[in-house]
This record gives C-alpha cells, sequence and structure tokens, in this order.
C-alpha cells in the first residue's frame, strides 16, 4: 500500500457540512431586521468560532449581550440556520471582559453532552425550555385567565388533569405556557419538552436509522411530557399511530402530558378519533384574543422589565401605550415585536416618542412583516400556473408542474424565514437538497428566461399586493 505523504494530510478537509460566510449572514440579517435594528444591534456581532452545532459570537458588551438574547435571539438562530443547517445554539462572547456566557440557567439546559447518547444529544438540543418564558412574567387577563391558572395547578398536583390541552390562534401565549410549565416542573421531574414537528423530525430519522428502540424509550420515559402545536399532526398517519402509543404508555405509569394546538381537540380534522378522544380525556381550556386591557398591561410590564433590567427608562405616556396596543388585534407576538420596533426607534433617536412617530415607525413595520407563508406561496403560485395545490406538491416530474413546483421552494426561500428542511417537509415532505436544487434552478433560469423572470416578478407582486 502506498505510503500517504505528509502533503496528502495537509489537504484532508473535513466534510462537515458548510462553513458559515459572516458577511452573508450579515446582509441577511439587515434584510430580516431592518436596517435601524440591523446598524445599531447586528453589525456589531462578530463570529469568534464555529463549530458544527453552534457558534460563538462576540459581541461587545453584557448590556449588548443581554438585550440582544431578550430580544433577538431566536431569530438569530433562524437565520444562521438557514445557512448551516446543523446549528441548534449560539453562544455569546463579551468581549469587554472575555468572559463565556454561562447563566446557570442556559448551563442546565445545555447539559454535558459528552455524557448523552446520540439520540438523545440531538433530542435535547430541541428540548431546550426558555427560562425567558416563565409564569413570573406571564400576564394574566381575561382571555388567558382560566389556561394559566391551569396550567399552574397541574404543577401544584401532577396528573390530577390528564392531559391538560390548551388550545387558540397563533402568537396567544401557549407556547409560553407550556414553557413555563416545564420550567416549574423540571427541578423535580424528567421533562419532555417538544414541539409536534420536532417530533416527527425524530420519529422520522429513527425509522431512517433503524434506531425506534431507542426513540420509544427516550420519549415514554418523560415523567412530563409536553408537546407543542399538535395540530401538526393532522393527516400524517404513521405519526399519529406513534403519537398514540406514546400518551398510552405515557398515561399508563401516570406521567403528566401537556398539550397545545391551534384548536380544539374536536376541530382536529384528519386526525384519528381514537386520538381526540385521548386528547380530550383530561382538561381543555382556551387562551382567547386578548383585550385592550390586557395589551396595554403586557406593554407596560415589559417596559418595566427593560426599566429593570437594563436601568433605562422610556417615558411612553399612556396614550402612546394604547395606540400600540390597539395595533395588533390577535397577536400578543406581533404587538410585543411593534413595541420593540418602537423603543429601538426611540433609543437611536433619543426621543420620547409621539403617537404620530409611532405611527410613521409603523409604516415601515407593517410593509416589513407582512406576513407571507409558505401555504400562501404555494396557493398563489399554483393559481398563477393553474394548477391544483395537489398537482403542485405530487411526486410527478413533468415540466409544467416541476418549474411551478420549484419556483414555489424559491419563494418559500426568499420570502419567508423557514429554513430548508422546513420547506422540504412542507413540499410534501421533501428532503431539504432538493430544495437546494430549486433554490439554484430558479435563481439562474431567472437570469436568463426572460418568461420565468416575469412569472417569478409577477408572482411576488401579488404576493405583496394582499
Ligand atoms: P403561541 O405559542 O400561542 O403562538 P407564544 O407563546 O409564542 O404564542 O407567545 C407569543 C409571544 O407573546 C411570546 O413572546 C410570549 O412571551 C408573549 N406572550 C403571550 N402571552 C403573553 C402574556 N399573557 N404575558 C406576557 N407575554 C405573553
Ligand atoms: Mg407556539
Amino acid at each position: 500500500m502506498e505510503k500517504k505523504s505528509l502533503n496528502s494530510k495537509t489537504i484532508f478537509v473535513s466534510e462537515e457540512e458548510n462553513t458559515i460566510n459572516w458577511n452573508e449572514v450579515q446582509n441577511h440579517f439587515q434584510k430580516t431586521f431592518g436596517h435601524e435594528v440591523y446598524s445599531s444591534w447586528l453589525k456589531n456581532i462578530s463570529l469568534l468560532k464555529e463549530y458544527n452545532d453552534y457558534l460563538i459570537l462576540g459581541v461587545p458588551t453584557r448590556f449588548f449581550r443581554d438585550w440582544i438574547v431578550s430580544r433577538y435571539l431566536d431569530k438569530i438562530l433562524k437565520d444562521v440556520k438557514s445557512f448551516k443547517l446543523s446549528l441548534n445554539r449560539i453562544e455569546f462572547k463579551i468581549l469587554d471582559d472575555n468572559k463565556i456566557i454561562t447563566d446557570e440557567k442556559f448551563k442546565d439546559t445545555y447539559a454535558d453532552p459528552g455524557k448523552i447518547s446520540a439520540i438523545k444529544d440531538s433530542i435535547l438540543n430541541y428540548n431546550r425550555l426558555n427560562p425567558l418564558l416563565n409564569f413570573e412574567n406571564f400576564v394574566e387577563g381575561s382571555s388567558n385567565k382560566i389556561a394559566l391558572s391551569s396550567s399552574k395547578r397541574v404543577c401544584e398536583q401532577l396528573s390530577r388533569y390528564n392531559p391538560l390541552y390548551i388550545y387558540g390562534g397563533v402568537g396567544l401565549g401557549k407556547t409560553h405556557l407550556l414553557n413555563a410549565i416545564g420550567l416549574k416542573l423540571q427541578e423535580k421531574n424528567n421533562v419532555m419538552f417538544i414541539s409536534a414537528e420536532r417530533f416527527m423530525y425524530h420519529f422520522i430519522k429513527s425509522i431512517k436509522k433503524n434506531d425506534m428502540v431507542n426513540f420509544k424509550d427516550f420519549f415514554r420515559r418523560s415523567s412530563v411530557f409536553i408537546i407543542d402545536d399538535i395540530q401538526f399532526i393532522r393527516g400524517k398517519e404513521g405519526l399519529q399511530e406513534e403519537f398514540f402509543h406514546t400518551f398510552n404508555s405515557l398515561i399508563e405509569k401516570s406521567s403528566q402530558i401537556i398539550i397545545s394546538a391551534d384548536r380544539s381537540p374536536t376541530k382536529l380534522d384528519r386526525v384519528q378519533e381514537r386520538i381526540k378522544s385521548r386528547l380530550s380525556g383530561g382538561l381543555i381550556v382556551d387562551i382567547d384574543t386578548p383585550d385592550l386591557e390586557l395589551k396595554s398591561k403586557i406593554i407596560k410590564n415589559k417596559l418595566n422589565d427593560i426599566s429593570n433590567q437594563f436601568k433605562e427608562n422610556y417615558n411612553i405616556s399612556e396614550d402612546v401605550i394604547n395606540f400600540l396596543a390597539n395595533q395588533s388585534k390577535t397577536n400578543i407576538r406581533e404587538l410585543l415585536g411593534i413595541l420593540n420596533r418602537v423603543i429601538a426607534f426611540s433609543k437611536i433617536h433619543k426621543k420620547t416618542l409621539n403617537i404620530s412617530d409611532c405611527k410613521n415607525i409603523l409604516k415601515d413595520v407593517f410593509n416589513q412583516t407582512r406576513v407571507i407563508t409558505v401555504d400562501k406561496i404555494q396557493n398563489t403560485v399554483s393559481n398563477f400556473f393553474n394548477l391544483s395545490l395537489n398537482e403542485m406538491l405530487s411526486q410527478r416530474r413533468s415540466r409544467p408542474l416541476a418549474r411551478p413546483r420549484q419556483i414555489a421552494m424559491y419563494l418559500a426561500k426568499k420570502m419567508t424565514t423557514r429554513s430548508l428542511p422546513e420547506i422540504g417537509r412542507r413540499f410534501a415532505n421533501r428532503d431539504h437538497t432538493t430544495v437546494i436544487h430549486a433554490v439554484k434552478t430558479i435563481t439562474k433560469l431567472s437570469e436568463k428566461d426572460e418568461e420565468i423572470k416575469n412569472n417569478v416578478n409577477q408572482i411576488k407582486a401579488i404576493l405583496l399586493e394582499d
């Protein structure tokens, strides 16, 4: 056998997925966060070190880090993930005092990865509870009063209501409550917190790896099982089957189960009857849309938090608070987004804001955050090409179907913040490499093919119009 030369060693490159190009990421940040937030915050973040599953980012000060972690961490993680799929967390290093964050809470949630098996490790990374979503900062109002008190009661007396099923529309605090329950119970219990989508991801991965034994064992071991957004199982037979068995074995050993969904159990179409009946077997509570009082209270609470945490005061008048509270009718997440934006503006311009300032700032926000979803893109594209949605998502490869499908994937990547694997899943469970291929193909074609270019632009215009 030929002896390897020294040189061959030096050209050996690891086959890690990819290396991040920080400039590209920064450009992306500018787009997703908008110029103001970008130039006052994100621009100052540097990439210090890259690992396969996490990044160490450098920030100038502790204040800076806290601000970013409390406001933008989720979005930052999502953005960097779109560049490197294997990333699942971020650590910050404060360049001032040279210390990496070691909040106790963060340390807990990222338990020593060396000591756990591969499957547990990968699940753990998504099983992390967010220490910022707790009962203390969940504001009570008439729309969430019952959901809140039931959540607290579950923590005091396990398996009294089993399962606890919390449902309500987008951005109303379901994940926050589930997370708060998890935090409360994790000291004394083996808590599993996972979204139904992640549950499926691990399910499929385990099937592929022929590792179902580990999968079953892992999920059935928890004494508190919290699963978010269960509506995700609609129409997915294999997943429902697995969920049903997991559910039963957990109940059998009196583990507490807590579930959230965007609708009541009876309205879960394309879900097996036996599962619906299991889901309805405990306590069902809903979260309603917030009234003005709750929204104002949440705003005041947030302002309070900020002034306590960062020793900064924003003198926002009652009028302005009411104005802001009225801007988002049905979504607390959106409301907080609006508030952040206004605060950032007031900080940058060192100015106490009045209503007309807010109107100006928000004009911009609404243009930027127009909600374009993968669903909406799929519907618009299939309408545009006169196809049914089924045809467009089907496995058929003829060009009249494949091109629109690729255009839809391309737009989903360009116009939403969904990651490649998520987009793949939304297109009848295709692999993320298919999405990458589609994005490349359409990017190339729209440079040289006038018709495709026009089609893409027209569809974009339709999406941005309504
Ligand atoms: P859902 O899971 O129902 O879509 P989330 O739990 O993600 O909604 O809530 C959206 C955002 O609104 C989160 O930042 C959450 O902390 C915040 N939020 C929702 N309800 C409340 C509340 N009652 N008090 C404080 N923050 C809330
Ligand atoms: Mg949620």
